[in-house]
């Protein structure tokens, strides 16, 4: 028998950590849906075990050893197998390269960071969070120092923001982000101005059964194309997400008694979310190149389906039909009337409720601030007078405590530093890639007024899901679209739907 390649045994592994990964997050999704609440402690054992499991296979020595002789090797790759081995490389730095203390550190914040957010946030009170917070921002920071280097990045932020958006540079973050962050200051209040002068929205008469509600989310998940074979929508009481496998995806919704938007829309996210899992590209399954390029672009395929898709005029049209159909005809569930609902604007505190126009203001805000403190131009503890300040000049509002504010997020107190700019990239990504979908496919809107998804799904299929992470998120930004990331197609969206 032939012994193996380093490069056969690194596939080897990673392919165990991907299967590990997969089936804890299957654990947990079981967890939301369908276990009974006595087995909780049970399950969380499993689930820390499979994840220690999964650390234990990554900084395994070997695993160094290997990725050294196997990039020694690599001149005679494939361009995909170098691709493959250059993202394994990525993983095993952000997974396994910190100094043992501050790895030992990081896990703890996000461990005990969740149990002091959930603790304390409801209260506002800062004195009770600003030195974790500052803890928190310090060991993220000395993260970043020890990771730049090694993933070939030029500041400290951009090694934070790596970790959930690879390849993409904090300075084009910046630039895109203050176009958008111009732009928004007029075509908030614009948006706002051209709403008094409508006619007074119509309440919605529920309440909706929540059965009801889950037949008309399935309805649209199914015509999206979510694949019902290979994963399955649930309804919870808590937050809405996504998680499992390509061939067991499952999604989750909550259903409010008064309206169904909530449980509607959610379901379009996930199902958006779970649409680039369930189509990864087979070939490489389990590898590093299968998989997704990151939270910014994973969020563009759920925000192209929940707001660029099923908030048009055309679609709102479909949804009025099933709607008046589940729920029994009434007024208040015209086209008309429901897209009122849909695209109300209106200034807020909360990101998480935010509408779609005023949402990536929340996330500008966060973006300058976090890269402040991280870059030492920001105190930590400061933080309450500058978000506030923040909100009054990008939105209007004054944040009445920081519950509403600077304590609204689990974020920082975890150590996530560097997400937060991926829920605007996608957002912004999801408008450049529906525009350039419908620039292949005219009737695509047309299409969608039927509810028929496919020449959206199969755009997105060919240009982004099936592509894996064989090109870095820059490329296969490029390629899809023509050009790099471009804050104009988001800017040229909300003028056509708000202005
Ligand atoms: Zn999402």
């Amino acid at each position: 028998m032939a012994t193996k390649t380093a490069y056969e045994n690194l596939k080897e592994r990673f392919a165990q950590m991907s299967n590990l990964q997969n089936a804890g997050s299957i654990l947990g999704k079981d967890m939301e849906t369908t276990m009974t609440s006595g087995s909780t402690n049970d399950r969380i054992e499993q689930i820390t075990a499979i994840a220690m499991a999964s650390h234990h296979l990554m900084t395994d020595p070997q695993v160094e050893e290997w990725l050294d002789r196997a990039e020694s090797d690599a001149s005679n790759f494939s361009s995909e197998d170098r691709r493959n081995l250059d993202l394994m490389r990525r993983d095993w730095i952000h997974g396994a390269a910190l100094p043992a203390d501050l790895a030992k550190a990081e896990a703890e914040l996000s461990a005990k960071g969740e149990r002091m957010h959930v603790e304390h946030f409801q209260s506002g009170d800062w004195s009770k969070m600003k030195d974790w917070y500052e803890h928190s921002f310090n060991i993220a920071r000395e993260v970043g120092d020890a990771k730049k280097d090694k993933l070939g990045l030029p500041t400290i932020y951009d090694a934070l923001v790596d970790t959930y958006s690879p390849g993409i540079r904090v300075s084009v973050i910046e630039t895109e982000f203050a176009a958008l962050d111009q732009e928004l200051r007029n075509l908030i209040p614009a948006a706002v101005a051209k709403q008094k002068q409508q006619a007074p929205t119509l309440p919605l008469k529920g309440p909706f059964p929540a059965q009801q509600q889950m037949e008309l989310a399935t309805r649209v998940a199914t015509a999206m194309g979510f694949d019902f074979n290979r994963g399955g929508l649930f309804a919870i009481d808590g937050h809405p997400s996504s998680g499992g496998s390509s061939d067991d995806n499952r999604i989750t919704t909550r259903c409010k008694e008064g309206e169904f938007f909530f449980s509607l829309y959610s379901s379009i996210h996930e199902a958006g979310h779970g649409m680039y899992s369930q189509n990864e590209p087979l070939a490489w399954r389990y590898q590093p190149i299968g998989g997704h390029l990151g939270m910014s672009v994973h969020e563009s395929q759920s925000r192209i389906m929940e707001c660029n898709a099923a908030m048009t005029d055309e679609f709102i049209e479909y949804l009025s039909v099933q709607a008046n159909d589940i729920f029994g005809s009434d007024p208040s569930l015209s086209a008309g009337n429901l897209k009122k609902h849909i695209h109300k604007v209106e200034p807020s505190f909360i990101r998480i409720a935010a509408d779609e126009l005023t949402y990536s203001m929340h996330v500008i805000l966060r973006f300058g601030l976090e890269k402040a403190i991280i870059e030492g131009k920001l105190d930590a503890k400061d933080l309450p007078e500058a978000w506030n300040a923040g909100m009054k000049e990008k939105l209007g509002v004054i944040v009445p405590g920081n519950e509403k504010g600077c304590m609204q997020d689990v974020h920082y107190p975890i150590g996530s530093v560097g997400y937060f700019p991926s829920y605007a990239l996608g957002s912004m990504l999801a408008a450049q890639f529906f525009a350039a979908a419908e620039r292949a496919n005219p009737n695509l809107r047309t299409a969608l007024g039927k509810g028929d998804f496919q020449p959206l799904a199969t755009w997105l299929h060919d240009n982004v899901h099936s592509q894996g992470s064989i090109m870095p998120a820059d490329q296969m930004i490029k390629q899809a679209t023509g050009e790099g990331l471009n804050a104009k197609h988001y800017l040229d969206h909300f003028k056509a739907r708000y202005l």
